[in-house]
C-alpha cells in the first residue's frame, strides 16, 4: 500500500528535523555559558525606569536685584506688592534637598545682566550643576498683549547671561497668553508653553499647553492630601504631576512655612518611583524614546538609533532588556559605558543590572555591546 510508506517518510522527517532542532539548542545552551543571551524589551518610559514623572514649578524668580525683597506687579491701573522669597527657597534647596529640581519662570527686567552677574552666576550655577530649568516669565510681567520686547528680549536675557544655554520653556504672566503670541513663541524656538490651567496627569499631548496637577501654598494646606493622592495614582498609570507655586508672599506667610511645605512635598514625591524632573527634559525624552529604533545585529549586539533627527541636542534615554547571566561590561560605540550603583534624577549614561533585568542609559545613535562575565 502506498499510505503506510508515505507514513514512513514522514516519520523519517519528523525524525530528521527533531535531531536538528535538539542539536540546535544544545549548541545553544553551550554557546549560553559564554556570552549572555539578551533580549530587548524597549525603552523605559521614563529615564532610568521610573514609574512616573513630577515636575515643580516655580514661577516670579526675578534677575533684578533691586526686586530680591519686594516686587511690584503693575496689573493696569493697580500695582501690587509681594515679598519675595526666592533666596530662602534656593538657599533652603540646594543645602537640604540638593537631589530636587525646579523649573524656574524668571522675570528678567530690562537691565537684565548689567549690575547683577552674581545672581545670574547663581542662576548658571542652579541649571548647569543641580540641573534646574531656567523658563521664560518675560520681562516686564505684564497682561497681553505683549511685545516682542517683552517676551524675545527676555529669552536674549536668560541665554546671553546662562553660557552654553536654550529656553526651551515660557511660563506666561497671570496664565494669560494670546495667539500672536504663541506664534512668536513658535518663530524663537520655545518648546513647551506652561499655563495654570487643571488638570495635568498624563504626558502632555500638547506641549504648547501644559497643565498643571496642583498649585501649593500655605493657605490651603489640605492640598497636601490631594498631592498624595494625584501622586499615588500616576505612580499607577505612569503619568506627569506638576506641582506649581510662587516663592513669594502671594502663596506663602513666611520662608519658613515655605520651606517646611517643601520638605513634605519632597519626602511625599521621591519615593524612589518618581523621576524629578524638568519639562524640557521631559519632553525631549519623550519624543527620543517614541523615535527609537533598536535593532539587534547579533546575540549581544545592538544598534540603537532614532527613527528621525530630532531638532534638539538628545539626552539619555534608558533602554531595558532581560540578560540570562551577569553582564561584565557593556560598550557603546567602542566605549565603556559606567555601571551605576544608582539612577539619580539628572539624565546620565551608564548601565545598572538588577537580576535579569538590565537597564542601559544611552544617547542615540550608535552601536551598544553587552559582555558578560560568564567565563571569568
Ligand atoms: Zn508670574
Amino acid at each position: 500500500m502506498v499510505m503506510p510508506m508515505i507514513s514512513k517518510k514522514r516519520f523519517l522527517l519528523l525524525a530528521l528535523l527533531v535531531i536538528i532542532v535538539t542539536s540546535l539548542v544544545a549548541m545553544r545552551e553551550v554557546h549560553s555559558e559564554e556570552e549572555p543571551v539578551v533580549s530587548y524589551l524597549g525603552p523605559a518610559k521614563y529615564y532610568a525606569n521610573y514609574s512616573s514623572a513630577c515636575i515643580i514649578r516655580v514661577d516670579d524668580f526675578v534677575a533684578d536685584p533691586a526686586k530680591l525683597t519686594t516686587i511690584d506687579f503693575n496689573m493696569g491701573k493697580r500695582t501690587v506688592s509681594f515679598q519675595n522669597f526666592q533666596m530662602e527657597l534656593i538657599n533652603y534647596l540646594v543645602v537640604h534637598h540638593p537631589e530636587a529640581r525646579l523649573v524656574f519662570g524668571i522675570i528678567t527686567g530690562d537691565a537684565s545682566g548689567e549690575n547683577n552677574t552674581q545672581l545670574w552666576s547663581l542662576y548658571s550655577e542652579l541649571v548647569h550643576k543641580y540641573g534646574w530649568e531656567a523658563a521664560s516669565h518675560t520681562r516686564y510681567h505684564l497682561l497681553p498683549p505683549r511685545t516682542a520686547d517683552d517676551i524675545a528680549g527676555s529669552i536674549r536675557d536668560i541665554e546671553g547671561n546662562i553660557s552654553n544655554y536654550r529656553v526651551n520653556t515660557y511660563i506666561p504672566p497671570y496664565g494669560k497668553v494670546d495667539g500672536n503670541e504663541l506664534n512668536m513663541l513658535r518663530k524663537l524656538g520655545i518648546k513647551i508653553v506652561m499655563s495654570d490651567k487643571p488638570l495635568q496627569l498624563k504626558v502632555p499631548s500638547n506641549w504648547y499647553d501644559m497643565h498643571i496637577t496642583i498649585k501649593i501654598d500655605g493657605k490651603h494646606p489640605w492640598f497636601m492630601k490631594f498631592l498624595e493622592v494625584t501622586h499615588y495614582l500616576n505612580n499607577r498609570i505612569g503619568g506627569v504631576t506638576v506641582i506649581y507655586t510662587h516663592a513669594t508672599s502671594f502663596d506663602w506667610k513666611s520662608p519658613g512655612q515655605m520651606d517646611s511645605y517643601f520638605n513634605e512635598t519632597l519626602s511625599n514625591i521621591e519615593d524612589g518611583r518618581t523621576w524629578i524632573t524638568v519639562p524640557s527634559e521631559l519632553h525631549k525624552y519623550s519624543v527620543e524614546s517614541k523615535m527609537l529604533k533598536v535593532v539587534q545585529l547579533n546575540e549581544t549586539t545592538f544598534e540603537v538609533s532614532l527613527k528621525k533627527p530630532v531638532d534638539f541636542q538628545p539626552i539619555p534615554v534608558t533602554l531595558k532588556f532581560l540578560v540570562d547571566g551577569s553582564v561584565k561590561a557593556v560598550y557603546f560605540n567602542g566605549t565603556s559605558l559606567p555601571e551605576l550603583d544608582s539612577f539619580g534624577y539628572i539624565p546620565e549614561v551608564g548601565y545598572k543590572q538588577i537580576g535579569n533585568s538590565l537597564l542601559i542609559s544611552v544617547i542615540p545613535n550608535g552601536v551598544l555591546q553587552i559582555l558578560s562575565g560568564g567565563n571569568d
